[in-house]
């Protein structure tokens, strides 16, 4: 059996691309599961999908727990450990991440025994950007199971976005394209398990419940504030920066369609943006009237506050 799971962000296409590789699957004759697991954030967030395939009748459920393929759509998630990427990740798992490192460098920094193989050439070197991402990864997938033909790549794809009008099909068309014959080296080099037995489970330790009373046994569930912890701005690809001149100092506007409530106005009624809590969605971006916010890729915007507090007075 086949065990593919793909880790993105909200936005880039995972749930599509699982669905076009498990239906280019599918076409070639195999039984398929393919489902989408996210929680309740949106564009941003750490989501992953997931996709099995066999010739016989599939009696798994549930999350794969140990992948023979993990494809990671956006380097930046392999540093959030809330993403899990590298659960069930093993020395017969391959791991293809897109990005501009070498494997090298993620082995030495993941300590893993995996397989990795990156694709650098489809991140814009500029903005960071990923164009058609979930195309790439589901023509990658399909070259590296090595059981599906291209014209059946092509096909799923086509079936997938239907609805989605010729233009776009055929920009996503040319990115799986692209990715099917870039990893051609690496085609077939997902193990195929057949009857993997399920993980040993382990006996549960002895657990002592405290008799203290709930708000001292759990303070964590009594304590106030506590998102605040999350730090949802590392999730953030994209950065809104804002252009003080062209700015109408209208805050209730960004303020309240923020949906992370992260901008506030600050004493001289200029909109000032919580970047620890801000996930990036652009939504204050597309809101703006006057388009005083900017989205600024992550990287840009880091490199240029570095350079201006490395900046001599
Ligand atoms: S909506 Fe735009 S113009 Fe109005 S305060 Fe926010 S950034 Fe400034
Ligand atoms: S500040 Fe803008 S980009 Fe950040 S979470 Fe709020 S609406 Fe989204």
């Amino acid at each position: 059996m086949f065990r593919i799971r793909f880790h993105g962000r909200g936005g880039q296409g995972m749930k599509t691309a699982s669905r076009i590789l498990g239906t280019a699957f599918f076409l070639e004759g195999f039984e398929v599961q393919d489902a989408p697991r996210y929680g309740a954030e949106r564009r941003g967030a750490p989501i992953f999908a997931y996709v099995r395939a066999d010739k016989a009748p599939i009696y798994e459920r549930g999350v794969i727990d140990r992948p023979g393929l993990v494809i990671v759509a956006d380097d930046t998630l392999m540093g959030v450990s809330a993403a899990g990427v590298m659960d069930g990740v093993d020395a017969k798992t391959v791991l293809l991440v897109i990005g501009g490192e070498d494997p090298e460098i993620w082995r030495d920094r993941l300590k893993t025994e995996a397989r990795i193989l990156t694709l650098k050439s489809f991140v814009d070197e500029e903005t960071s950007e990923r164009p058609y991402v979930g195309a790439v990864c589901a023509g990658a997938a399909a070259r590296l199971v090595g059981v599906v033909s291209k014209a059946r790549l092509e096909e799923a794809l086509t079936q997938e976005l239907e609805e989605h009008g010729k233009t776009v099909i055929s920009k996503n068309l040319g990115r799986a394209r692209e990715a099917y014959d870039t990893v051609a080296d690496d085609e077939g080099i997902i193990i195929d398990v057949p009857n993997m037995p399920p993980a040993e489970p382990s006996p549960p330790d002895w657990v002592d419940l405290p008799l203290d009373p709930a708000d001292v046994a759990s303070p964590s569930i009594y304590a106030t504030a506590t998102s605040v912890q999350v730090r949802t701005g590392l999730w953030r690809t994209m950065r809104p920066v804002l252009e003080p001149d062209l700015c109408k100092k209208c805050v209730w506007v960004c303020g309240s369609l923020c949906p992370d409530g992260v901008i506030s106005a600050d004493a001289d009624g200029y909109p000032e943006i919580d970047y620890d809590h801000c996930k990036g969605c652009m939504i204050c971006v597309v809101q703006c009237p006057p388009h005083a916010l900017t989205a600024v890729p992550e990287g840009q915007a880091q490199g240029e506050i570095e350079a201006a507090e490395g900046a001599p007075p």
